[in-house]
């Protein structure tokens, strides 16, 4: 392709960001890099609308910023991440601001040595927060560049090659918003419509879109598990969780079901990352060991699972009173 027809290429996709893009998004409208940082660790499992209705203004009107974030108990945070999923984000997130207190640094390397940040994740925070000149690539860019370029099965570092070919150097920040914002609603993983896109005339994989974007299949892992509640004088037995998706926060104490049988409140399904879960929850008329007792109304300021939550739903439908459950 020349010169010339590559910049047209890129100035139509601009053209086509200054009309269609949602360039109202709070997080591309500020100038507060940290509130960018936030924005990019809470999009990168959850979707935008529930990123931007429940969970983006309530953090940061509680965290204003790196300081009061580092300030803040861990479970405070949690508490503020409660049904967002994928905690480890919260805690990394937390771990980064007691390390930069006073501003996120200013480059990819040393951005890429904060808690949790990778490559996209840096490079979002140079482009969208510091208005540098540099690509990113996100999984919605990936899939545009692969069709694009009529790349198949391609690898990770070349995809970031592409990237940095393709940037516009005039506009990089427009160019890479505008990107993701195609792959996110034109170019989509099934049915793109190449019809409207600014991309269509060089693409060269507009023939056949899903030879050059292929969906992982997810393998799935199937597991059982047996939850206790005790509540007395108006607390709840609870343990911290040392391992796994729930590590550092607060849940029901792990029971041998056996035990309890007769006790059971219910069950119900819950899929997190690549679990999907069958959980069971129990009366407990005795107290488990080494449990933190945790007043039953503030359990949710403690930053407590969707899992957790909907379990006490179960317990919650049978009866609460101080003395404890009555079934
Ligand atoms: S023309 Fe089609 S396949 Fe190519 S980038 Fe646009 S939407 Fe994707």
């Amino acid at each position: 392709m020349s010169k010339s027809h590559f910049q047209s290429t890129q100035n139509k996709l601009l053209s086509w960001y200054e009309i269609h893009g949602r360039k109202d998004l709070p997080w591309r409208n500020t100038e507060n890099v940290y509130h960018v940082y936030v924005s990019e660790v809470m999009l990168q499992q959850t979707q935008v609308k529930r990123v931007l209705e429940e969970y983006y203004f309530q953090f940061l009107e509680k965290f204003p910023s790196l300081f009061a974030l580092a300030q803040a108990p861990l479970e405070e945070v949690f508490g503020m991440w409660s049904g967002l999923g994928y905690y480890r984000r919260a805690k990394n997130l937390h771990a980064s601001a007691k390390l930069c207190v006073d501003g996120l640094p200013q480059d990819l390397k040393s951005l890429q040595k904060l808690p949790g940040v990778g490559r996209y994740t840096a490079s979002a925070i140079c482009s969208f927060g510091y208005a540098q000149c540099v690509s990113v690539v996100d999984t919605n860019i990936a899939r545009v560049l692969a069709r694009y370029f009529g790349e198949e099965d391609v690898k990770e570092a070349f995809l970031w090659e592409l990237a940095d070919g393709f940037l516009n150097s005039s506009n990089p920040t427009s160019h890479n918003l505008a990107l993701m914002d195609l792959g996110a609603m034109v170019c989509l993983p099934k049915s793109p419509t190449c019809e409207v896109c600014p991309l269509n005339e060089a693409c060269q994989g507009s023939s056949e879109p899903d030879k050059y974007y292929k969906t992982q299949k997810k393998n799935y892992e199937n597991k059982k598990l047996h939850f206790g509640v005790c509540v007395k004088d108006g607390k709840i037995a609870m343990k911290r969780s040392h391992k796994g998706m729930y590590k550092d926060m607060l849940e029901l104490p792990n029971i041998e079901s056996s035990f309890y049988e007769k006790n059971l409140l219910g069950t119900f399904a819950h899929a997190v990352t690549r679990y999907r879960l069958e959980v069971h929850v129990y009366s407990l008329n005795s107290t488990p060991e080494d449990v933190t007792w945790v007043a039953y109304e503030t359990l949710h300021e403690a930053g407590i699972s969707s899992m957790t939550k909907k379990a006490l739903k179960l317990y919650n439908g049978v009866k609460i009173s101080a003395e404890g459950v009555q079934n």
